[in-house]
């Protein structure tokens, strides 16, 4: 039986994510733990892909599959599915790995829907069990638990992963055969998205993943005039500010791109601050590995406290305004 691992290559506007090239080298990883490993085998879509295959060869893939037109200039997921399901119905993959972005996170279950198999979304782990069978870790019942998730029958088995929470990605130079993805059919593959233009609106304050230093609130900071303190601090002391999820619900943090874990961003700043975050699994896997770890929180048993380098037991509502007088002086 065919024990290939796929990883899909997500490229925007001609480079590729870090998160595909995590995937390889995970692929790899996972690769040496099989009992009878395949290939590791890269998926590429897009348009002129050339310039980009070194870099899947550099970081490993054995195979490339490389499906370059002009009509996949933009992500079009009815073309990348079909393309996607074409390629695995010819080839029977065994795994098959995709980045939880928001390109990613779309494919992953389309592509899962066409070809009648399963997707472990916004995994944290990922493990290969005796029979070579891909175990998926993923957070559950509010990051309370770990579970993990089996697709024993149907194939390929499909995870998503978000970037950042793999290991860095390493190069493993290989020779990596190109294969020419036959795009005939896709002049039968229906789709009503035409794009009109391209919209970018450009983040305020210093990026997320950039920062250094990352003032993140959580349900704990309570409302939207407190929420205000962590802007003024942040800006105060060059920071970004992050969230978990209640405060993207709330609507006192701009959106879920400032948002930290399984579904947000993965951090590694020099400084986290966390104010009144209880420490679920779905937010510490996105910030764990952060240098100096901080947080702030009124109960002494929180989870938070188990990853923090300094816990200080305290009220946000008496915290957070002493905080931003301090350093406003
Ligand atoms: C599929 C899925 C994906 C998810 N993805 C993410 C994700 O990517 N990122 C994410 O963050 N969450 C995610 N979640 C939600 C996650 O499981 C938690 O519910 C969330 O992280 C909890 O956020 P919190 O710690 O801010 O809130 P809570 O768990 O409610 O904790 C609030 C904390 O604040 C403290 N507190 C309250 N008031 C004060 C005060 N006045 N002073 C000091 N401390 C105070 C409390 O003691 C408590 O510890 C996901 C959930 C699911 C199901």
């Amino acid at each position: 039986m065919n024990k290939d691992i796929w990883v899909y290559v997500e490229q925007i506007e001609g480079k590729i994510t870090n998160v595909s090239l995590e995937l390889l080298s995970e692929a790899h990883r996972l690769k040496t733990k099989m009992q009878r490993p395949g290939q590791v085998v890269a998926v590429i879509i897009g348009s002129q892909l050339e310039e980009l295959i070194s870099t899947v060869q550099e970081y490993g893939a054995q195979k490339i599959y490389v499906a370059d037109d002009k009509s996949l200039k933009l992500y079009e997921p009815q073309y990348y599915a079909a393309i996607l399901k074409k390629l695995i119905k010819e080839n029977d993959p065994h795994i098959l790995l995709v980045g939880a972005s928001a390109l990613g996170s779309q494919l992953a279950p389309t592509v899962a829907a066409k070809v009648k198999t399963g997707v472990a979304a916004h995994c944290v782990e990922l493990k290969i069990s005796e029979n070579d069978q891909l175990v998926a870790v993923v957070p559950a019942f509010g990051g309370k638990v770990l579970g993990d998730i089996l697709c024993p029958k149907n194939r390929p088995q499909i995870a998503s992963i978000k970037q950042g929470i793999l290991d860095k990605p390493v190069k493993i130079e290989a020779v990596g055969e190109v294969i020419k993805v036959d795009l005939s059919f896709l002049t039968q593959v229906k789709t009503n998205l035409k794009p009109l233009k391209i919209c970018r609106e450009e983040p305020k304050g210093v990026p997320l993943e950039e920062a250094e230093i990352v003032i993140c609130g959580g349900w704990g900071v309570g409302d939207q005039d407190t929420w205000h303190y962590l802007e003024k601090i942040a800006e105060k002391i060059g920071g970004a500010v992050a969230c978990t999820r209640p405060p993207v619900d709330e609507g006192w943090a701009p959106g879920e791109h400032v948002m930290i874990g399984t579904s947000g961003k993965s951090v590694r700043p020099k400084l986290y601050l966390g104010f009144g975050i209880s420490g679920a699994t779905h937010h510490i896997c996105g910030m764990k590995d952060s240098g100096l770890i901080i947080s702030i929180n009124r109960d002494e048993n929180a989870e938070i406290f188990k990853v923090s380098d300094y816990g200080i037991i305290g009220d946000i509502k008496q915290v957070l305004p002493l905080l931003a007088e301090a350093v406003t002086k």
